[in-house]
């Protein structure tokens, strides 16, 4: 699947390319027609999943093609952390669109009040807002919830657990009743499904199981430039004596030329693509097997699935762009309590897609220096926007 299937608006898809994203995450997938078919949704996905994305792009979508000169969404957070994080993150979807966010969280002093406050009665599309503050402002009379169309509860459970329920409850007597809900929780413990009891209608369940890799998997990175990473692997092969090693590329293009750069470095390496026939990939896979192949070069077809005990070492060549698919990748080593090794090499490109493995995985990755002779490595700073959102040139829809 991709993100064609949705048809979103194409200057939202602008938006999309500039911050990276190619491929929904499995909440996206399942969370997007759900909200594009305006049913009230209870989806039980962690930090890490896409979950944001999974809410915040349909929603936009759906205020892209209405008449939005009013209020139309409402986004609770626990935290100003997490307000902040989903605003950056509506403002950058709705780069190249006519959609606008301000976020609402206590903290800060008189100014900061203020400036909400003005923010608030210049009006917005979406607010994005903690409950505390949200309520000092509604009883300030300033704001007007009563056309809102869309009301979403991200991290439910970790706003019940700061107190937070009696708030909710009082912010939705401010909503119409007529609107789409959608309550997004890390967990779903008795108290949150009383409470989607309460406040949503008829909703889908989506629930993403949470993957998270085996402790017998150690996890190593290097940060490097593409013309690094052949120098990179010849060494971490002549340093290690693996047996068995699986090395991950993007694509089946890549994977071919791979091969042949493997052999140049003197690697008895051989590629699993979808070109091949059946028999082909049984016999190849037999050759591995047996450990009469060491290195079995593939895409993404080969995470899932294939059965081989023993692999000792996985390498991504390339940061896989789901987060799911980096765990299924490096599960193929350290089976069965067994001990492997997993390395992923990150260009300056794929950090962000980094970053958000290490927020699925819950866990960071140590990232290792590269010998002194390949010089230089980029810096890792996954946060940083590196260029420059591309031109706009495709004509607005009308
Ligand atoms: P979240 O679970 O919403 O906190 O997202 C975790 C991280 O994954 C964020 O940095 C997002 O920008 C990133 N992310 C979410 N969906 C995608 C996607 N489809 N492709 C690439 N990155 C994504």
């Amino acid at each position: 699947m991709t993100f064609d299937d949705f048809q979103f608006d194409y200057d939202l898809m602008d938006g999309l390319d500039a911050m990276g994203f190619n491929k929904p995450t499995p909440i996206q997938e399942l969370a997007i027609p759900v909200i594009l078919a305006h049913k009230d949704l209870i989806a039980c996905a962690q930090t890490g999943t896409g979950k944001t994305a999974a809410y915040v792009l349909p929603i936009i979508d759906k205020i892209i093609s209405s008449n939005h000169s009013h209020l139309n969404t409402l986004i609770l957070a626990p935290t100003r952390e997490l307000a902040v994080q989903i605003d950056q993150q509506v403002q950058g979807f709705s780069y190249y669109v006519p959609v606008s966010s301000i976020a609402i969280y206590g903290g800060g002093d008189g100014a900061i009040w203020d400036q909400q406050k003005k923010a608030l009665k210049a009006g917005a599309d979406i607010i994005i807002a903690t409950p505390g503050r949200l309520i000092s402002q509604l009883a300030s009379g300033d704001i007007k919830l009563d056309k809102l169309e869309h009301f979403i509860l991200d991290e439910a459970d970790r706003m019940l657990d700061m107190g937070f329920y009696d708030d909710i409850l009082k912010i939705i007597s401010y909503l119409p009743k007529n609107r789409q809900t959608i309550l997004f929780s890390a967990t779903m413990p008795p108290k949150i499904r009383t409470l989607a009891s309460k406040i949503l209608d008829k909703p889908e369940e989506i629930s993403i199981a949470i993957s998270k890799p085996a402790e017998g998997i150690l996890q190593q990175a290097y940060l490097t430039y593409d013309a690094q990473k052949i120098p990179l692997l010849s060494e971490i092969f002549k340093a290690n004596s693996y047996q068995s090693v699986i090395i991950f590329a993007g694509t089946k293009e890549r994977v071919k030329s791979l091969q042949f750069e493997l052999k140049r470095i003197g690697l008895k390496a051989k590629s699993f693509h979808s070109d091949l026939e059946q028999k082909e990939r049984e016999d190849l896979m037999n050759e591995f097997r047996s450990r009469k192949l060491q290195v079995l070069i593939g895409t993404d077809i080969l995470s899932r699935g294939i059965d081989v005990d023993g692999i000792d070492l996985v390498v991504n060549f390339d940061v896989p762009p789901d987060p799911e698919d980096y765990v299924h990748r490096i599960g193929r080593t350290a089976r069965a309590e067994s001990k492997g090794t997993a390395i992923t090499f990150i260009n300056e490109k794929d950090q962000r897609r980094f970053h958000a493995i290490e927020a699925l995985i819950e866990k960071e990755v140590p990232k290792l220096s590269l010998p002194i002779f390949l010089g230089g490595a980029p810096v890792y700073a996954p946060n940083t926007r590196r260029s420059e959102p591309k031109q706009r040139f495709k004509p607005r829809r009308k």
